[in-house]
């Protein structure tokens, strides 16, 4: 179907990304047990995951005397200045990165790491994921007199570990996760040593390296690879494993569960360069996009990604049909926190993301725009439009994954059920929305031929099969949210 040209047409136009149009993951983790100071290895490793969370960041460090923590809202490299680092001294150390749902402004209680003190001397905690039964463990542990000062699910894993009467470090800690369901990779530290964790699900990663003798953990690989740091595999679900100045041991600490990692790593969450569950996110991505081509070629003249996570599956599109993949839409990649959203009257929408159009090379051509995902289809919509204005002749929208129709209960910032187009939205429907020429996604069983082990995986955004128990039908899960 040939789309007309839009009024308006050949006037500049500039669009950004609406942030609530995107599922958002939530932190990133980094680690090091090592020697001398560490607290610049911890600061280039939350660097490299700064896509993982933007909104805050901070560093917990212990140099043997001292525990040392800062923590501040932005930008790993604002937060981070020399000063900050300078007066940040420790042999082993934990950093996260935060990503708060849109909308509402993080308040620095609410960045980790956490830092306590309790009965066994200092504790600091980071956490990703979400927890699905935090609400009840939550309200039992309120009834018997606990206080919580901020609204995050990692708290309560505090609580319940100062709580224990268990000796060790090692064992509170297992009392305590034994006590919660859902998703939880997460890092914790005394004074004698760090722990990294999954839950039993595995939804989120966590991979272990090593650098120069040194035990490094981090959310993804990139984070090692900034660093030199050797990639040696990743914390098994139900694992934890002990970083101490004796070295590395492993406990297995909760009962198999079948595994379900998140499946939205591969296809938007983590950066193309990283390996996460066994596999090279470039390599699935690519391999979606040609999927993807050939469940829905199209008759066209030029394939554009939707930059930067759907790079990759561009390609692998643009490889499969023989088409050129060209760099079609610019991202700005500089649009900082002191970016000022435009108000409604404004050409510019509200944004954290701006793209502009390569005219040159849309103009007057048959456009194929491949995109990780549609949520709720409003930035679809603006982009096709956006494509249009360009002079493209037509805009084939493609997909690299199946159509969204269920909110996440396991970490990820998703609008509610009915904000999701595909929630009740046909194909045809989508399409008339979006405005573009023709739509196709990504199947199911594409998505599960992509990956080695595609019954390890969680689908339940695109088929409500959710892998645990999970706290309502729909809406978003109640905490982690400010
Ligand atoms: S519901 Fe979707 S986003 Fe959430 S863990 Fe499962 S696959 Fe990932």
């Amino acid at each position: 179907m040939k789309r007309d040209r839009v009024p308006g047409a050949g006037r500049e136009l500039t669009f950004a990304r609406d942030p609530r149009d995107r599922f958002h993951d939530e932190c990133g983790l980094f680690a090091v047990y090592g020697r001398g100071n560490v607290t610049d290895l911890i600061y280039y490793g939350l660097y490299a995951l700064q896509h993982r969370g933007q909104e805050g960041s901070g560093i917990v460090v212990h140099d043997g005397a001292k525990t040392r923590v800062h923590r501040g809202i932005g930008l790993v490299s604002d937060i981070f200045g020399d000063d900050a680092r300078r007066q940040l001294t420790g042999y082993m150390g934990i950093g996260h990165n935060r990503y708060a749902t849109t909308g509402h402004a993080t308040k620095l209680r609410n960045v980790q790491p956490f830092l306590v003190d309790y009965k066994g001397g200092k504790l600091a905690i980071a956490h990703n994921g979400n927890l699905t039964n935090v609400r009840e463990v939550r309200a039992a542990m309120e009834e018997s007199g606990s206080i919580f000062q901020t609204t995050s699910d990692s708290e309560v894993l505090l609580h319940l570990i100062a709580r224990s009467h268990a000796p060790d470090l090692p064992e509170r800690f297992i009392e305590a996760a034994v006590q919660v369901e859902g998703a939880m990779s997460c890092l914790v530290m005394d004074e004698r040593r760090i722990i990294g964790y999954r839950d039993p699900n595995g939804f989120r990663p966590l991979s272990l390296g090593r650098l120069d003798g040194m035990y490094v953990l981090a959310s993804e690989t990139c984070g090692f690879d900034i660093l030199g740091a050797e990639f040696v595999r990743d914390v098994e679900p139900g694992e934890m494993v002990i970083l101490t100045d004796a070295g590395i041991e492993s406990r297995h600490i909760a009962h198999k569960v079948k595994r379900s990692s998140c499946m939205f790593e591969h296809v938007y969450f983590a950066r193309p360069d990283s390996f996460v569950f066994g596999e090279a996110v470039n390599r699935v991505r690519r391999d979606l996009g040609r999927r993807l081509a050939l469940r829905h070629p199209a008759q066209a003249d030029v394939v554009i990604a939707i930059p930067d996570s759907s790079n990759s599956a561009a390609q692998g599109f643009a490889e499969e049909l023989g088409l050129p993949y060209e760099l079609g839409l610019i991202r700005n990649h500089y649009v900082g926190r002191t970016f000022i959203r435009p108000g409604q009257e404004s050409r510019v929408s509200a944004v954290t993301v701006k793209f502009n159009p390569v005219r040159s090379l849309l103009e007057g051509r048959r456009v194929v725009a491949v995109d990780d995902s549609i949520v709720r289809g409003t930035t679809s919509r603006k982009l096709v439009e956006l494509i249009f204005r360009a002079g493209a002749t037509e805009v084939h929208f493609r997909v690299a994954s199946p159509p969204v129709t269920h909110p996440c209960h396991y970490g990820i910032d998703t609008p509610s059920r009915e904000e999701l187009i595909a929630s009740d939205h046909d194909l045809e429907a989508t399409r008339a929305f979006i405005g573009a020429t023709s739509l196709g996604y990504l199947d199911l069983e594409d998505l599960a031929a992509a990956v080695k082990e595609p019954d390890g995986y969680c689908t339940a955004c695109w088929t409500g099969r959710y892998p645990t128990r999970v706290p309502m039908a729909s809406g978003s899960t109640p905490f982690d949210r400010e």
